[in-house]
């Protein structure tokens, strides 16, 4: 089973970057997961967001927020529109649905014409 992080969408923000003080350098990049496995793909609800300096390219966690941040943030996370979830069965499990029900047909034809 695959889970891949897609990402959705990436702004940047007009902040200050904490570690080297860059402006507009930092940008946050929203992910979003999906399952793939042979037999289905579903994208989940579940959305990841991290915060990166193009300049100094340091990963900016929580901890180093600044009130500032923080706020942009708050506002990208409340702007950000995730991609519907969805699932999607692969033409593998058609098969196997199609194989299994042509396979109980057959097994009630059997037993009805005996
Ligand atoms: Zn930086």
């Amino acid at each position: 089973m695959a889970e891949n992080l897609v990402t959705v969408k990436e702004v940047v923000l007009n902040n200050n970057c904490p570690v080297c003080y860059a402006k507009g350098s930092l940008l946050i990049t929203f992910k979003q997961k999906v399952i793939e496995t042979k037999f289905y793909k579903s994208i989940t609800s579940e959305i990841n967001h991290d915060i990166n300096c193009k300049t100094c390219e340091s990963a900016i966690y929580p901890v180093q927020w600044t009130n500032d941040i923080e706020r942009v943030v708050d506002y990208q996370k409340r702007a950000f529109k995730p991609m519907a979830t969805s699932t999607y069965i692969k033409k593998t499990s058609w098969i196997i649905i199609t194989a299994v029900v042509l396979v109980a047909i057959a097994i009630v034809a059997v037993l009805f014409f005996m």
